[in-house]
């Protein structure tokens, strides 16, 4: 593997559009030396207009794999969509058409590990559903409702990883409209992720009320589809409502407290065996999704350490992971909760419910 040098960034190649924008005074390299700039005015004006340009950054001895049309771009210089946080001051792809920016999933820029990360969360949930379809629930005896469940939980989880791969693929669009777009996606995407965790939590929780599951499920999907509603606001992806979609998103999430009270108080307090049995497991769950969302609030590390982590370690992917990992956690109880179910028959109090 050849890595580039600053004698062999330029390459012939065909015209395009991208090219020509890399080479507006906007985009100029940053470590563009005296030499180059030479080089540079030498050039004919053809082979300037489709000279290949790559920068890598702070890290030009990582390897590039496959494009070489890609050049990464520092915070000041990057387009204005794309400073939403200023203490990761280098490594923004930008001005990209939509096959490069596909490409630009080889190289390391600072979305490599938020794109990779739910990019194999995606793999994981979709594996965890083949296996759960094909082998679990036939070995545990389940019924279509279980079925259905746990195909509604892994598929949310599945479009939620894939929104988030799809924005943060495609946030570097030279078209500020499209990025926008996968922006709007992304957000659904966690709603939908959101509704995967709250389906078969409620389904198993209230197994032998279904008086209450009815009310709970009903509740959420309205509350999901409230959210889909703002999401049309002309004003939702704007930053003047960016406390707002903070907001609305944690009353979503959190609101699941009720319900988890509920169920804790319908099954006779928190000395009952199914309580002493599964609320740990709910207090984890909210234990992760809120050292998430703090990390996603506050911008940590990076705030302590601007500049340092722009590739690996910043909050976003931190973020990214535990959201990951949160989703499995839920999955796992859900399937302790369904063997816990199908071996305890409801008692008999609930029987009326
Ligand atoms: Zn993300």
């Amino acid at each position: 593997m050849q890595f580039p040098t600053l004698t062999d960034r330029w390459q012939l190649a065909p015209s395009s559009a991208h090219e020509v924008a890399c080479l507006q005074p906007l985009s100029r390299p940053r470590q563009t030396s005296g030499a180059s700039i030479k080089m540079r005015l030498k050039m004919p004006q053809k082979l300037l207009k489709t000279a290949h340009y790559i920068e890598l950054g702070s890290y030009q001895h990582w390897p590039v794999l496959l494009p070489q049309r890609i050049r990464l771009y520092t915070y000041e210089q990057a387009p204005l969509f794309l400073r939403e946080n200023p203490y990761i001051t280098d490594g923004y792809r930008a001005h990209l058409p939509s096959k490069l920016c596909l490409k630009s999933i080889f190289i390391l820029s600072n979305e490599t590990v938020n794109i990779w990360s739910h990019l194999l969360g995606f793999l994981l949930f979709f594996f965890l559903g083949v296996n759960d379809l094909s082998s679990l629930l036939p070995a545990s005896r389940a019924n279509r409702e279980d079925y259905v469940i746990y195909a509604i939980g892994l598929f949310c989880f599945q479009v939620c990883m894939l929104c988030s791969v799809g924005y943060h693929l495609f946030s570097c669009h030279r078209s500020e409209k499209t990025c926008m777009r996968w922006l709007a996606l992304d957000y659904a995407g966690i709603s939908v992720g959101i509704l995967g965790c709250y389906v078969p939590g409620i389904f198993y929780a209230f197994y032998c009320n279904a008086f209450w599951r009815q009310v709970y499920l009903l509740t959420v999907l309205s509350m999901i589809l409230a959210v889909f509603c703002a999401q049309v606001h002309p004003s939702y992806l704007s930053n003047d409502w960016k406390v707002i979609r903070m907001t609305i998103f944690s009353c979503v999430a959190g609101i699941g407290v009720i319900p988890a009270l509920h169920w804790v108080w319908l099954n006779g307090g928190l000395t009952s065996d199914i309580v002493q049995l599964f609320f740990p497991r709910v207090i984890v769950m909210y234990l992760i999704a809120g050292s998430a969302f703090l990390f996603y609030v506050t911008k940590i590390p990076e705030r302590y350490f601007p500049g340092q982590v722009n590739y690996l370690g910043a909050s976003h992917q931190l973020w990214h992971i535990l959201v990951v990992f949160m989703f499995y956690w839920w999955h796992q109880t859900a399937v302790h909760i369904m063997h816990f179910r199908h071996s305890q028959p409801c008692p008999a109090w609930s029987r009326k419910n």
